[in-house]
């Protein structure tokens, strides 16, 4: 026997069965996500409107809105997976409070998720609109699905603000829209239209200068590639990016990840560049590499950081790090026509005028094997360590 939830879950899934009493509003969300259009990237003047209707709208509201009125502007949270399994859920707006900084909307759920509440505060930005998502009794949407805010007016005219899925904890959600992507889209070595993109966080190993070990203590989180070629795919089709820039704090932690990655987005057409270990590097195979060429690898940024495997052992590299590996990844990357990026750090101890030296006299040899390579320079700069600085 299904619950009455259940049933309009099943009625909202397959438009079948006896038809609830909302049921106009779900043929509408199911007609609105079965569409092709739903799935696109709505025109930035038309994100940007909507939104600023919602705060007009709801403000408007504030002075007028009787206790029992319904809102005019609800937020509809989407769970989408495959085609067959949508469940649709529905935040409708009680009131609205602007805090001169924020304009907060309490949230309730409707008949669909009785249990749901949430509050959604809303701010305009110099770089689109930030929406930050409170939610209470939404479970976690299950591994690779994904709920997809919308802000909708009562003509049926809806806007998507973006996915979530709740699995992290009850950290609140932060939605951005309203974004003016040409502000995002830039020339440069890449192409005539370069996007950054972070496909993941964080980094595994632990180099002792580096702050992303203490930002995310080893951990490391990573888009799919199948979300990765959705993103990219959109960006091409509605922006018309050629280029894009993977600005991973190590894009190739994973080899399975960016052969599949390569081989998903090489249709699009996309030149691309990213970062990553030397040895990490060394250790894909010619496959993986010629899959990467294919799909448009242009660069690869590399900290090389010394000459010395002694002081790569200071600094903690870790892995299979070594300067004859960063000789080695010079040439293999010249047979592949890919740049090597490298980076050095000039002046570490114990001796800090040989290891200048000696980093020079190496990032010669690595210019003669791959004269293509473009060097960064750093400089040794000691900083304190965690503890407590000794005072006088
Ligand atoms: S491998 Fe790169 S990102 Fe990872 S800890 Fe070392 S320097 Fe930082």
């Amino acid at each position: 026997m299904l619950t009455s939830d259940e049933l309009r879950a099943q009625y909202l899934a397959t438009g079948s069965g006896e038809a609830p009493r909302d049921h106009e509003r779900l043929d509408l969300i199911r007609e609105v996500l079965a569409g092709e259009a739903t799935w696109t990237e709505p025109p930035t003047h038309v994100v940007g409107g909507v939104l600023a209707a919602v705060v007009a709208g709801g403000q408007a509201d504030t002075d007028r809105r009787s206790p029992d009125r319904p809102a005019r502007w609800p937020i509809v949270a989407a769970a989408v997976g495959s085609a067959a399994a949508l469940l649709a859920l529905l935040v409708s707006t009680l009131g609205v409070l602007d805090n001169g900084r924020e304009t907060l909307l309490a949230m309730t759920g409707t008949e669909l998720q009785v249990g749901a509440s949430g509050v959604a505060a809303v701010r305009p930005t110099g770089s689109g609109w930030w929406i930050r998502l409170e939610l209470t009794g939404l479970a976690p949407a299950p591994e690779g699905s994904y709920y997809e805010g919308w802000v909708w007016s009562d003509d049926g005219e809806g806007v998507s603000i973006g996915t979530f899925h709740l699995r992290s904890g009850d950290d609140p959600v932060i939605l951005w829209s309203g974004v003016d992507m040409e502000d995002y889209l830039h020339p440069t070595y890449l192409g005539r239209r370069t996007v950054a993109h972070n496909s993941s966080f964080g980094c595994p190993f632990s180099c002792s200068f580096c702050a992303v070990v203490a930002m995310t203590n080893r951990r490391w989180l990573a888009e799919s590639p199948a979300r990765m070629e959705r993103v990219l795919g959109r960006l091409v089709r509605d922006y018309c990016v050629d280029a894009v820039q993977m600005h991973d704090m190590d894009f190739f932690i994973n080899e399975a990840r960016v052969a599949e990655f390569s081989g998903r987005i090489t249709p699009l057409g996309v030149r691309w560049w990213g970062l990553g270990r030397i040895d990490t590097l060394m250790g894909y195979s010619n496959a993986t590499w010629t899959a990467m060429v294919r799909s448009g690898l242009k660069m690869v940024f590399s900290g090389a950081e010394s000459a010395s495997d002694a002081v790569l052992a200071t600094m903690n590299k870790g892995g299979k790090a070594s300067a004859r590996l960063a000789l080695d990844l010079a040439r293999r990357m010249k047979s592949f026509g890919v740049v090597p990026e490298y980076s050095f750090v000039l002046g570490s101890p114990p001796d800090p005028a040989g290891d200048m030296a000696s980093t020079f006299e190496f990032i010669r040899e690595i210019k003669r094997v791959n004269p293509a390579t473009e060097i960064v320079l750093y400089t040794y700069t000691p900083v304190p360590m965690d503890g407590v600085l000794p005072t006088r």
